[in-house]
């Protein structure tokens, strides 16, 4: 077996996929008599600066050797990558043996490169060290995604389906002709096996790229045969070829678990805490609140895109024991998910006069309170019930703003009730 490892081939202003080039790859391996195992779309960790969108990389496992597949994979890339873009990077790295086989370093690179921040250094050392063929253009920066790729098969145990249909070249750049009814209807019909889809709250088919690539849409899932299936129901513009890739996408892979003290910018996290400032809705839409563990504190934010989920957050109290998810980014945690631990029942608010029914005046600092009326006097604040609408469980973001890597509630797992958007 031989598997390769292909990154950076794509442009946000010129178009392109990598997930394109990967089909290119393994149809050329498959008209020259080889067996293509599988290909997968291993998406890296999403704070990398250096990404052009999603931070995919792809790997093709095929039985060809390792020199054709080298040779294929460099021949596809030379033509297809947008190497006219600055920030287009290509790298290629091909490595000889089974998959599920690859030296413990390789799979260590592919764990931190979905998680944490690799060097293009770094990636040809142990490319290097395993032996691998390797081909860059340019800076050669997708060397780092490239290898990511190529250990990830024996470094995930979780995988999904993305079954993505493009289309024809001549068609690229132009506006999309996809029924967003019928993607509607098709989404209704797969769901729960399919997600993400459509955002059903904003009317949005989500599987339709705006971006000028080769895409046409892509169906994902848990179940490959239930993407296809719901793909076909999709009527629109003459697909001309489609894949079924399996992916990392939708399995949380890029959360570390952590703690509030130790968060640090570029990674992603799940963080437990105790939510210490209220939601504050700011210019642009977007909700913010900290969140405090011990004398640890973090800001949490739910971004305007969210739309409908900052509802959720806007409903948290000082008190609220929650564990937050998200990529931490200028000291900022911005919120993909959350549970609810514990809700606070209570609130310390200002005492009311005995007698009268009014409010009491502070009767200076560290005096409590009075009613100047009835001279009645309190030693402080007192407790009031709290009315909660939000209840223990996790609530995420639509699927409009989820991250191609990010879990859905709806595909289950968790360790509390759920309250899944669709
Ligand atoms: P698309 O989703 O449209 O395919 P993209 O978002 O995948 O595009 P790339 O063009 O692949 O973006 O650019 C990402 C770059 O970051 C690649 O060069 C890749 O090698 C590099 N990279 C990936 N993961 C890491 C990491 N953990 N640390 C450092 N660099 C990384």
């Amino acid at each position: 077996m031989t598997v390769i490892g292909l990154d950076d081939t794509d442009s946000r202003d010129r178009g392109m996929c990598t997930t394109y080039v990967a089909d290119s790859v393994a149809r050329r391996l498959a008209a020259a008599g080889a067996a293509v195992e599988r290909v997968l779309l291993v998406r890296c960790n999403p704070a990398v600066e250096y990404k052009t969108r999603g931070n995919a990389a792809l790997a093709v496992h095929t039985d060809a050797d390792a020199s054709t597949a080298a040779d294929v994979a460099s021949k596809v890339v030379e033509a297809a990558a947008e190497t006219a873009d600055d920030r287009t990077n290509p790298g290629v790295v091909v490595g000889d043996g089974r998959p599920g086989a690859v030296p413990d370093q390789v799979v260590e690179f592919s764990r931190v490169a979905v998680t944490d921040h690799h060097t293009r250094e770094n990636a040809r050392r142990v490319a290097e060290a395993a032996t691998y063929r390797l081909e860059t253009w340019k800076n050669g920066r997708g060397v780092i995604g490239a290898l990511a790729a190529l250990g990830a098969w024996a470094a995930f145990d979780e995988w999904t389906y993305e079954h993505i249909a493009y289309r024809s070249p001549d068609r690229w750049g132009t506006a999309r002709d996809v029924d967003g009814d019928s993607v509607f209807a098709a989404a209704d019909a797969a769901y729960p096996s399919v997600w993400d889809t459509v955002d059903r709250g904003n009317g949005e088919t989500v599987c339709v790229p705006r971006t000028p690539g080769p895409v046409l849409y892509g169906v994902r899932g848990d179940d490959p045969s239930e993407c296809r299936a719901a793909a076909a129901r999709i009527e629109g513009e003459a697909v001309d070829r489609a894949r079924t890739f399996l992916t990392n996408q939708g399995t949380d892979a890029h959360l570390l678990d952590g703690d509030v003290p130790n968060a640090a910018d570029g990674r992603s996290y799940r963080l437990d805490g105790t939510v210490a400032s209220s939601p504050d809705s700011r210019e642009g839409g977007h909700v913010f609140f900290g969140l405090a563990d011990g004398s640890s504190r973090i800001r949490c934010v739910a971004f305007e895109p969210t739309k409908r989920f900052r509802e959720h957050v806007r409903r948290l109290r000082v008190g609220d024991e929650v564990t937050v998810c998200g990529e931490v980014a200028a000291g900022t945690l911005k919120l993909e998910k959350f549970a609810v631990r514990g809700l606070c029942r209570v609130e310390a608010v200002t005492p009311t006069c005995p007698d009268c029914g009014r409010t009491m005046e502070s009767a200076g600092s560290g005096q409590g309170y009075r009613c100047r009326d009835c001279g009645t006097a309190a030693d402080g604040r007192v407790q009031r019930p709290l009315e909660r609408t939000l209840q223990v469980g996790w609530y995420e973001v639509p699927p409009r703003a989820r991250r191609h890597v990010a879990k859905p509630l709806v595909r289950g797992g968790f360790d509390a009730p759920v309250h899944p958007e669709r």
